[in-house]
């Protein structure tokens, strides 16, 4: 993609002092519902108004969206409050509806974005449109297929672009619905800087009580802005119920947030950063080289085990490893989530290294 800096002009052109604000419920559900959570929202900080028509759902049988129906009911959204309007769309049939009803902005889910067949098909409807579109991470974490769904899009004439950060499915249960991978969204800034970035932390954490800490992550890693689930009862919504949050916590979400800059000229500010960023350098080295000591080590105890014939695997040493070092976290104050993801990749390294050893 040759000029992702026109991609986000249609965001630069807001001129926001804050965040970019997209909030609404998961589905529309009826008139009354849609209508009664957009004026609730008008005169805050919400940019776009955001409902579900067509809902992607795991399974059959559950509430699958009211269909076109509701993007009547968008319409009116913009006519009674002057809030924009957004949607998700999801086959050519989808967007040609979308735009027919002057939806501003549209979205595709992360249940389409893995398949550059559908990526295909709405990119080829979409040819020409200067609404925005904003593609969300596909549910695996794969940044190329993200990447690809995005220049699909660009390839088709469109040039206002984002993308959506809503996390990425795992079999393990986590305390999140979708895990975010940090690092795989700063991969994602660090490749483009200009392709607007929003995260989405209502399908991230899948409840309402953890909204706040994820917005302010993303927030402090320089998103862009923010799309967050809103419904004025959300135990009962047909959807999603409990992730959304009601629109007077909504606000107070946004008046919490701290908003930080993203550099500052200040020469004192810079000095300080670049020392600590400095010694941040020091330490990954020397992370690196004691990692490279530590699989010597393993090494020579493949060879040891080779000359035995002794398998590789002993489960019973590994988990006295993992106890000792999550207690030993702990009073470092790091997370058992981290430190067990950091032993389980070095183990597996350990693994390797010592399989290769056997079989040579
Ligand atoms: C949604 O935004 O309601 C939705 C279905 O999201 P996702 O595609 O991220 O699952
Ligand atoms: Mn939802």
């Amino acid at each position: 993609m040759k000029n992702t800096k026109e991609m986000r002009k249609w965001l630069d052109d807001m001129n926001l002092d804050h965040p970019l604000v997209i909030a609404g419920p998961c589905s529309a559900e009826t008139e009354e519902q849609v209508l009664k959570i957009a004026h609730e929202l008008k005169d805050t900080d919400v940019n776009y108004f955001r409902a579900g028509i067509w809902k992607p759902r795991t399974r059959p049988g559950m509430f699958e969206g009211v269909g076109a129906l509701g993007l009547k009911w968008l319409q009116k959204v913009k006519e009674e409050t002057g809030m924009k309007t957004t949607t998700e769309v999801a086959n050519a049939a989808h967007v040609k509806l979308a735009l027919e009803h002057d939806v501003d902005m549209l979205w595709i889910g992360a249940r389409s974005t893995v398949s550059p067949f559908i990526m295909q098909e709405i990119a080829d409807a979409l040819e020409g449109t200067d609404k925005p579109v904003l593609v969300k991470n596909p549910v695996n974490p794969d940044l190329s297929l993200w990447l690809g769904g995005i220049e699909r899009i660009y390839n088709s004439g469109v040039k206002n672009i984002g993308a959506i950060h809503r996390g990425f499915s795992t079999y393990e249960k986590t305390k999140y619905r979708n895990i975010p991978e940090w690092q795989l969204a700063v991969d994602f800034q660090d490749k483009y800087p200009d392709i607007p970035l929003i995260n989405d932390p209502s399908h991230i954490t899948g409840k309402r009580e953890m909204i706040f800490d994820v917005s302010q992550t993303a927030l402090d890693l320089n998103f862009d802005g923010l799309m967050i689930e809103t419904h004025f009862d959300p135990e009962k919504a047909w959807s999603d119920a409990r992730q959304q949050v009601t629109p007077d916590t909504l606000k107070q979400i946004m008046r919490d947030l701290k908003i930080r800059k993203e550099g500052s000229d200040a020469a004192d500010y810079n000095a300080k950063l670049n020392t600590l960023r400095a010694q941040i350098d020091v330490i990954d080295n020397s992370i690196v080289e004691t990692m490279g000591k530590r699989m010597n080590i393993s090494d020579a105890i493949g060879a040891l085990k080779k000359e035995k014939n002794i398998a590789v695997l002993q489960s019973s040493r590994w988990n006295e490893i993992l106890g000792k070092m999550i207690l030993q976290g702990e009073e470092k104050g790091l997370s058992e989530e981290f430190v067990l993801k950091m032993f389980k990749a070095i183990h597996q390294e350990s693994i390797n290294h010592q399989e290769r050893i056997l079989k040579s």
